[in-house]
C-alpha cells in the first residue's frame, strides 16, 4: 500500500510561509492498495487530491471515509472537483452525528446556500452513502476495513485499512489521556504504519487543553508502543499555529524517544510505502 498526504493540518489551514514545508492544509491522506483508491477525509487538501486526480485523465473510483464532520475535516469536500464529472462513482463512508444525523445529512445542514453555494445535488458523480458504526467491513479487492470510535467531542470512527497482509490505520481527531485508549492500543494491535492525532506536547496538553479531543506527541508515541507498532509513527492533525521550524525541532526530539524504526511528522505531498 502507499500513502500519501494532501493535507496534515488540525483544527483550521494556515497558509503562512513558515509552514509550508509541513503544509497548511488540513487532513487529507489518499491510500492506494493495488488499482484501488481509499480517501480519509475531506479537509482543505481534497482539492489539490482532486485536482491530482483529474490530471490523471481517467474516471475515478473510489472509497471516502469521513473520521468526523468537524469543519477541518470536511471543509474541501464541496472544492472536490471529480465530484461534478459524471464519469466517477463514488462510495462515502461516515458514522453518525451525536444527534443521529446521518453523515449525508449533516454534510448537507452544515452547506445549507447560507453558507456555501453548491449543494449536494450540485455532485453529478455516481455517490453511494454509507453510515457506519465501530466493527469490520469487507469493501472487495481483498480490503477489510475496521473501525473505532476514538475519544473526541464528535462521534470520530478511526480507521484501519487491512490489505495484502498490511495494515495502515488512522487515528485522529483522539484524545489519548481520556479512558477509551485502552480500546485504541488494541485497535492497533502491530499495524505496520500508523498516522496518530499529536496536535500538542505533553506540556501544552496539561497547560488548559484536556478535554479539547486531541493527543500530545507522547500520547502518539506511548499508545503505538503499547500496541506493538513496530515499523511507522507519523505524527499528524498539526497544530496551526505550529511554524516547520518547530515541527522539525519536535519531529528530531521525539524519534528519539520512540523505538519504532520509522518516526516522522506528516508532511503535505510526502508518500510512504507500507
Ligand atoms: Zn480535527
Ligand atoms: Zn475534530
Amino acid at each position: 500500500m502507499f500513502v500519501r498526504i494532501w493535507g496534515a493540518r488540525g483544527s483550521i489551514s494556515a497558509s503562512e510561509e513558515d509552514k509550508a514545508v509541513y503544509g497548511g492544509h488540513t487532513t487529507c491522506i489518499e491510500i492506494r492498495a493495488d488499482e484501488r483508491l481509499l480517501i480519509v477525509d475531506a479537509g482543505s487538501g481534497i482539492r489539490n487530491l482532486g485536482n491530482s486526480i483529474l490530471r490523471e485523465k481517467k474516471s475515478a473510483n473510489a472509497d471516502i471515509f469521513l473520521t468526523h464532520t468537524h469543519l477541518d475535516h470536511i471543509v474541501g469536500f464541496f472544492m472536490f472537483a471529480p465530484f461534478y464529472r459524471k464519469e466517477n462513482t463514488f462510495r462515502i463512508y461516515g458514522p453518525s452525528s451525536r444527534s443521529g444525523q446521518k453523515t449525508k445529512d449533516a454534510l448537507d445542514s452544515v452547506f445549507s446556500p447560507d453558507y456555501w453555494p453548491i449543494g449536494l445535488s450540485g455532485i453529478v458523480a455516481a455517490v453511494k452513502w454509507n453510515d457506519i458504526e465501530e466493527g469490520a467491513y469487507d469493501i472487495g479487492g481483498g480490503l477489510t476495513v475496521k473501525t473505532l470510535f476514538l475519544e473526541h467531542p464528535a462521534p470520530t470512527l478511526g480507521y484501519r485499512f487491512e490489505h495484502g497482509g498490511k495494515s495502515v490505520a488512522l487515528v485522529f481527531d483522539h484524545e489519548s489521556y481520556a479512558p477509551g485508549n485502552a480500546k485504541v492500543i488494541s485497535f492497533l494491535q502491530d499495524a505496520d504504519f500508523v498516522a496518530f492525532d499529536s496536535q500538542y506536547t505533553e506540556e501544552e496538553y496539561y497547560n488548559g487543553k484536556q478535554g479539547w479531543g486531541h493527543s500530545s506527541f507522547e500520547g502518539a508515541i506511548e499508545t503505538t508502543e503499547k500496541a506493538g507498532v513496530k515499523k511507522t509513527l507519523l505524527f499528524c492533525h498539526h497544530d496551526p499555529d505550529r511554524t516547520d521550524k518547530e515541527l522539525a525541532i519536535l519531529e528530531k526530539k521525539y524519534t528519539k524517544q520512540s523505538n519504532i524504526k520509522n518516526v516522522y511528522a506528516a508532511k503535505e505531498n510526502a508518500v510512504y510505502e507500507v
